[in-house]
Formats: structure tokens, sequence, C-alpha cells
């Protein structure tokens, strides 16, 4: 009966996302007057999902399970979730759970709800308040199905630290044979994911061109920050297409989002609307941006960022 939660790991380590899936897990698991387990897939060390709620962790250990594979993926859960009787299921809105839930969804029957950014508000009838329409409105959905996925968007719910820890136990399901393998997995870069990024520097067409993009790096590198850009920027070849946020492109729930020479158009400001802290550069105070930041600096990026940098780097000279 208790609540199943899926905590991602990269390479054995647990994302960030592990911990607030964990802690809206124990929120749920709190209404619902039960325990929380989690599936940790290759983990090294899941001791610290204690802090964050989870009673019981069941280890899945698998060389079968070393790169995602969503069919794998969803039968190891599909197995964990009817062995522990769970009643909902708790996953992130990560590009892997989002491929994976709909097939567990279909294994278990389940009822799937994406984007939720709250807790519960009534488990009878089961009901979560989620983004819709490139989050520009909320709508509280009820799940009615028996048993019941969540996908909670990335950094909404936050992280509940408890002052528990939890048990271990290995748990070994049987993989169905993989129609489709990954081989190999080259990433584009070390430097830290947008998807996972508590701070994201962008830029955008004000650029002027690639060759200016030396600033934004060390913007980012001072601020420990991922960096992005607008489409027409990848588009046009300045940065990578990893870079390009939006509506067709990722989306980005930072704590702090800085837009360096982007317009804000309606495409771009829907993938980053679940950022918590906005702050835009622009020359241009009529720039649309502006109505969707919590902070504005109207001035030249060639002035403001350079100048931003040095406060920034003599602030933490200071620390
Ligand atoms: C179907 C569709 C999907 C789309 N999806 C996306 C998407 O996912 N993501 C996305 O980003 N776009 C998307 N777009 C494109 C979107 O409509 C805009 O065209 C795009 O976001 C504009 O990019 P930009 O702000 O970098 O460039 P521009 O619109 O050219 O804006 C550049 C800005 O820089 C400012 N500026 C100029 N010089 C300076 C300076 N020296 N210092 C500071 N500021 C300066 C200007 O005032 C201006 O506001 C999509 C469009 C369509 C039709």
């Amino acid at each position: 009966m208790s609540v199943l939660v899926y905590t991602e790991s990269e390479q054995g380590t647990f994302k960030k996302t592990a911990f607030e899936v964990a802690s809206y897990a124990k929120a749920v698991a709190n209404q619902l007057g039960t325990t929380v387990t989690a599936v940790a897939i290759n983990a090294n060390d899941t001791s610290a999902l204690g802090t964050y709620g989870v009673d019981k962790v069941l280890n899945i250990s698998n060389s079968q399970l070393d790169k995602f594979n969503a069919n794998a993926y969803a039968a190891a859960l599909k197995q964990a979730a009817e062995s522990e009787g769970a009643q909902v299921v708790v996953v992130s809105s990560s590009a892997d759970s989002k491929y994976l839930a709909p097939l567990l969804a279909v294994g278990l029957n389940a009822g799937y709800a994406t984007n939720v950014v709250a807790a519960p508000s009534s488990t009878s009838p089961f009901t979560v308040k989620r983004t819709a329409f490139t989050n520009k409105a909320f709508e509280n959905t009820q799940i009615n199905t028996d048993v019941k996925i969540v996908g909670v968007s990335n950094n909404a719910f936050g992280l509940v630290e408890n002052s528990g820890s939890a048990s271990a136990e290995e748990f070994s399901p049987s993989i169905p044979e993989l129609g489709v393998t990954v081989e190999s997995v080259d990433k584009a870069t070390d430097k830290v994911s947008i998807a996972d990024a508590e701070i994201v520097v962008s830029a955008g067409r004000g650029l002027k061109g690639p060759e200016n993009w030396g600033m934004v790096e060390e913007l980012a590198d001072v601020l420990g920050a991922a960096t992005a850009c607008s489409k027409p920027v990848s588009d046009l070849g300045w940065r990578p297409h990893s870079e390009h946020v939006g509506q067709t492109g990722k989306p980005v729930a930072s704590n702090l989002y800085i837009a360096i020479g982007i317009s804000g158009a309606i495409q771009h400001l829907a993938g980053i609307n679940a950022s918590k802290v906005k702050v835009v550069i622009n020359t241009d105070p009529e720039a649309p941006f502006f109505k969707a930041a919590d902070y504005g600096v109207v001035g030249d990026a060639f002035q403001v960022v350079p100048e931003l940098i040095e406060k920034l780097k003599a602030f933490k000279a200071q620390q």
C-alpha cells in the first residue's frame, strides 16, 4: 500500500530531481497514512533518500539497465509497484520519466498526470494541480484509476528534509527481451545540463554573433550555471541545438534564469515559465520579456554583462 517513487540516478549518483520526487512522495504518503518505497536503479549509495522521506529502498543492480531503456525500466517499475501494492507511483518530469511513465501506466492500468506542481488537494477523489497550455494556466485533474501515476514538474515542489532513514533491500525484476538497445552515449557536453541546472544563463540574437558568447560562458562559469539560447541562435548554428530553450526546445525550471538579448517571444517564454526568478538584460525597454521578468536591466549586454561578471567575482572573493 506504500507510495512508490522512481528516484533517477546518473552514473550511480542521484539527480536532484530524485530528492524532489521523494519529498513529493512523502507528502502524498502522509496524506494517505502510508510509507514511501523508492526504486533505485544501479545507484551507488541510497542512504541520502531517507533524508527526503523514503522509508524503504528497492535496489536494482542489473547491467541490462546500465543505459536507460524505457521498456526495461517500465517493466522493472511495474514489478516493484505490484510487489509493494503501490496505489500511487511518483516520477519526475525528466525526458526519461516522461518516456517510461506512459508504458508503466499501460502496464498498471493506471491514470497518469504530467507536470504536477503541488501535493494532491484531495486524495479521494485523487486531485492534483498541474500546469497546462505551456505553463500559462493551471488545471485541477482527478485521477480516477485504482493506481495513479504522478509526474512532478521539476523545481515545483522543492526539497523537503525529514529526519528518517531508509532501509534497503535488493530487488531483482525480470527484464523483458529488448527490441532496441542503446549501445553507447556520447554526451554533447560535460557541463551542467539545462534540465538539472539551478541557474541558467541564456542569450539570444541580441548578441550579434557566436564570437560574443565568451562573456555568456564566463558569467555561467562564475555562477555555476548552464548556458542556453533562443531558437534562432541555435538555428543559425551559433550554439548547439542542445541549448535551445522554449516551446520547440528544452523546458527550463531553474531557480534563476538570466536572459541576455532575448526579446521574450511567446514560444521562448513557454519554455521558461516554470523558472522561479527571471532576470532580463535588453536594450529595448519595450521588449516583451520585461513583462515576464522579476528583475530587468535596460542596457547594452556588452556593457552590462562584463560589469556583472566583475561584480560577481568581487563578491565571491569576499566570501
Ligand atoms: C512555431 C514556432 C516555434 C518557436 N519555438 C521557439 C522556441 O522554442 N524558442 C525560442 O527561443 N524561439 C522560438 N521561436 C521563435 C520566436 O518566435 C522568436 O523569433 C525568437 O525567440 C526570437 O529570438 P531572440 O529573442 O533571440 O531574437 P530577437 O527577436 O531578434 O530579439 C533580440 C533581442 O535582443 C535585444 N538586443 C539587441 N541588441 C542588444 C544588446 N546589445 N544588448 C541587449 N539586448 C539587445 C533586442 O532588443 C531584442 O529584444 C518559435 C517560433 C515559431 C513560429
